[in-house]
């Protein structure tokens, strides 16, 4: 089947199943879930075989995976030639090839076939925008690297999709983009904001923000600006992980993706993850790094497919604290309400733990100073009822975009712990 048949026969797929009952649903996926285990699973050396039960597998994570790479996909593709080819076009002969942009010793590779990329976008455009497609559409993406999943859909008839590079800054591209006049864009949230505290000339008919935590903070900014609600593309290098529907719902990609989570308190839960439609690189019960809240009820669209609430930040940027009754973890949503709801006036913050009892609260300059002074008397009113030992410092500084990294507002810079 050539790439397009592909596409369309995953569109036609995903849109099929969003129409089922939760039960039919969850039958079609346990058959799914059964044959990738028989089938695929078997293809990476590091399982070998069949697994009887998905529950009798290891969890596995990022650090095993990077350091085992040939041996978690069906290509025999090995960390030292996918870099390479990473940092290039992505190409590795037949095969899409790319990394995340975290911090080095912290990327995440991966490697998908052909009509893997094909199916991908198949997905993605009957979660995204499938009510759109009666006419051509134009796509733009502004992420931090072309990392060829999008040059799939570059000639298609429905699609005009062009790709704008984060890291070359919006001063690069921004008469580019505006000439582009994208009926469509997908950047990460930051950049939304930069877009609209700049006033950049668009008129989306849907906006996405994808590749970050979107911030409560950062919406009505962004919906204010393009007056549209603002949508998520939750994914990561792990492939495609919920869209948001015409609903509002923000629904998990149980179609490609069977789902177990760990509770880690507050009603946050991290996913452990089995992407059971792919074959090139398996993950099996891959423990993501990301805290999300689940919706307790279903979406009125009528999907099967779970809502999560909110995805709350990453797990790794918890503060990890001394106190009086021992170690003790608070969770981004925490810290970044106790700051948020200090004083509606602040709209912008970074608060990084950076050393064991440590934390530094940065707000830009022309904050009012009881503003500031509120959300520092917040924090410490925080840490002081949980009996955590840290000290506290306010900074008054600047807050400029960077195009380098992702932006986390709350940050953990303590050394990773070892794995439980
Ligand atoms: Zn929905």
């Amino acid at each position: 089947m050539n790439g397009f048949g592909e596409a369309i026969r995953s569109f036609a797929v995903t849109l099929w199943v969003s129409r089922k009952s939760r039960k039919s649903f969850e039958r079609w996926q346990t058959r799914a879930l059964r044959r990738w285990l028989d089938r695929d699973l078997p293809l990476a050396p590091f399982y070998g075989k069949p697994a009887r039960r998905l529950g009798d597998l290891p969890i596995t994570d990022k650090s095993l995976l990077m350091a085992n790479f040939e041996r978690f996909n069906s290509a025999g593709v090995s960390a030292d030639d996918a870099w390479p080819a990473a940092a290039g076009d992505g190409r590795l002969g037949a095969l899409t090839v790319g990394a995340s942009t975290g911090t080095s010793g912290n990327r995440g590779l991966f490697v998908i076939s052909q009509a893997e990329k094909y199916r991908w976008l198949g997905t993605i455009l009957a979660k995204a925008i499938p009510d759109l497609l009666w006419r051509r559409q134009r796509v733009a993406v502004i992420l931090p690297q072309n990392t060829g999943l999008y040059d799939s859909a570059r000639q298609s008839k429905r699609l005009d999709l062009c790709f704008f590079d984060l890291t070359l800054g919006p001063e690069h591209w921004r008469a580019a983009l505006e000439a582009f006049a994208p009926t469509v864009i997908i950047a990460p949230p930051r950049m939304l904001r930069h877009l609209a505290t700049e006033r950049f000339r668009l008129s989306p008919l849907r906006v996405f923000s994808a590749a970050e935590t979107l911030d409560p903070v950062d919406r009505p900014v962004i919906e204010a600006f393009f007056g549209q609600r603002l949508d998520q593309i939750y994914m990561a290098t792990e492939g495609l992980f919920a869209v948001t529907c015409r609903q509002g719902g923000l629904h998990l990609a149980e179609d490609s993706i069977f789902f177990e989570f760990e509770p880690v308190g507050d009603g946050l839960v991290t996913p452990l993850i089995t992407a059971f439609r792919r074959r090139t690189q398996i993950m099996a019960r891959y423990r993501m790094n990301d805290l999300l809240r689940l919706s307790s009820s279903p979406c009125r669209c009528g999907s099967p497919l779970r809502t999560v609430d909110e995805i709350v930040g990453r797990m790794d940027d918890a503060f990890r604290l001394a106190s009086a009754r021992g170690p003790l973890l608070i969770t981004p949503d925490i810290l970044r309400n106790a700051v948020l709801k200090a004083d509606r006036r602040i709209d912008d913050f970074r608060l990084v733990q950076t050393a064991p009892e440590a934390v530094e609260l940065r707000l830009a300059p022309d904050l009012a100073d009881d503003a500031a002074q509120a959300a520092f008397s917040a924090l410490r009113g925080l840490f002081a009822s949980r009996q955590a030992t840290a000290v506290v410092d306010l900074i008054r500084a600047p807050l400029p975009l960077d195009i380098g990294r992702k932006l986390r507002r709350v940050e953990c810079r303590l050394p990773a712990e070892p794995a439980p």
